[in-house]
């Protein structure tokens, strides 16, 4: 990687096999809804949404209107649903851009309605129903009412329904919120539902939905496709998902200091023993978690060495005493991924850095380019 400093490079192919995983452990008549909400974890939307468009899926979801366009420019036609509420001034999106809201209350029906009007365009929306979450959706039991604006507002068609799960380790509070999504689509929705109608719930951490014949027809993944695996008592736990994303940096200098030598800001670490310091090209401006210091490791030619010291925005350091003399500046340091069959996953760095793994993917910054392997398997 001439000229790089730090870079992740993500392999497309993985994301292809990840999706082709699920989607053969998922039962064939579900839609799957594609999740790649904050630049897809991460990882970039433009090159991973067109790869996930040419491997099969059914349509993408986003957080906002702003994401929303970058696929819109990628093509028309895909179905995009929008996970986050419209800003109002952000209305006009829907029909400039055919988007699907995910719509929560009246307002939103009255708004929709009247851009409708305006456009002489029929507005599709997904209902989200706040079943136990306490975010976005109607309250479960109102959505009832909801439901009867929805079917008196001829300009807008309800083309899907969905919850979201507020803990999905906790089987009993799930299946609470399960229910009463259930309740809601067995005996309140509008007949008859257009046949392309979808009810959705489960993402990469809740898919019970496999072991039941259950009323659900799609599933909504996000971390599982870009190999972040879901706790264990995900249905698709034992997948063998592989991580897309690596993060790598260089080693750019290196020198010899005496035991008792603090080393960093805080002066966090002293030296036991005259000793090597390394000084790697990345900090937590890049990708490393400041918690990170005297904490985690990184791997040199597939060897551990521990991170020394406090992290800073642009360097860290690393213990060398015990590396081999010709180890030199220049050399590929990894913090996230695999050298010579040695692993760190993303899991562990995020667990050094005192948060969780699709927090550490949203925190690699804008310095560091993201390097696409573009082979196919
Ligand atoms: C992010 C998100 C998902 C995807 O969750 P993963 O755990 O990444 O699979 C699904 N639904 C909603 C509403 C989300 O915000």
């Amino acid at each position: 990687m001439k000229g790089m400093r730090s870079w992740a490079e993500i392999d497309l192919a993985k994301l292809e096999r990840n999706l082709r995983l699920i989607r053969e452990s998922i039962p064939s008549h579900f839609k799957y809804i594609s999740v790649v909400k904050a630049d897809a974890y991460g990882h970039g939307i433009l090159p991973t949404a067109s790869r996930l468009m040419q491997s099969g899926v059914d349509l993408f979801a986003v957080a906002n209107v702003k994401e929303a366009n970058e696929i819109r420019e990628m093509g028309s036609g895909w179905p995009i649903l929008v996970l986050g509420p419209l800003l109002e001034e952000e209305d006009e999106a829907l029909t400039d851009l055919d988007l699907i809201p995910s719509l929560s209350c009246l307002e939103e029906v009255k708004r929709f309605q009247a851009l409708s009007k305006t456009k002489q365009r029929k507005i599709k929306v997904h209902l989200k129903v706040d079943t136990g979450m306490g975010r976005m959706g109607v309250w479960w039991e109102k959505a009832s009412d909801l439901l009867r604006e929805i079917k008196s507002s001829k300009g807008i068609e309800l083309n899907g329904i969905l919850t979201h799960f507020a803990e999905p380790a906790n089987e009993e509070f799930s299946r609470l919120q399960r229910d009463r999504f259930e309740q809601i689509i067995t005996s309140k929705l509008p007949t008859p539902l257009p046949s392309d109608f979808i009810i959705h719930a489960d993402n990469s951490s809740s898919l019970k939905v496999l072991e039941e014949n259950s009323v659900f027809n799609a599933v909504r993944i996000g971390l599982l496709q870009f190999g972040v695996t879901p706790p264990t008592h995900s249905a698709l736990a034992h997948l063998k998902v592989e991580p897309v994303l690596s993060f790598h940096t260089k080693l750019a200098l290196s020198k010899d200091l005496p035991a008792q030598t603090s080393l960093s800001y805080g002066r966090l670490h002293t030296l036991d023993r005259d000793s090597r310091i390394g000084i790697i090209s990345a900090g937590y401006g890049d990708a490393i978690p400041l918690h990170c210091g005297n904490q985690a490791s990184a791997l040199i030619r597939g060897t551990s060495y521990p991170i020394v010291g406090r992290v800073t925005m642009d360097q860290t350091l690393i213990d060398l005493t015990d590396a081999p003399p010709d180890l030199s500046n220049g050399e590929v340091v990894t913090l996230i991924g695999e050298q010579n069959g040695n692993k760190i996953p993303l899991e562990t760095l995020a667990l050094h850095g005192k948060t969780i793994p699709w927090e550490l993917l949203c925190s690699i910054t804008k310095r560091v380019p993201r390097i696409y392997l573009t082979k196919r398997e």
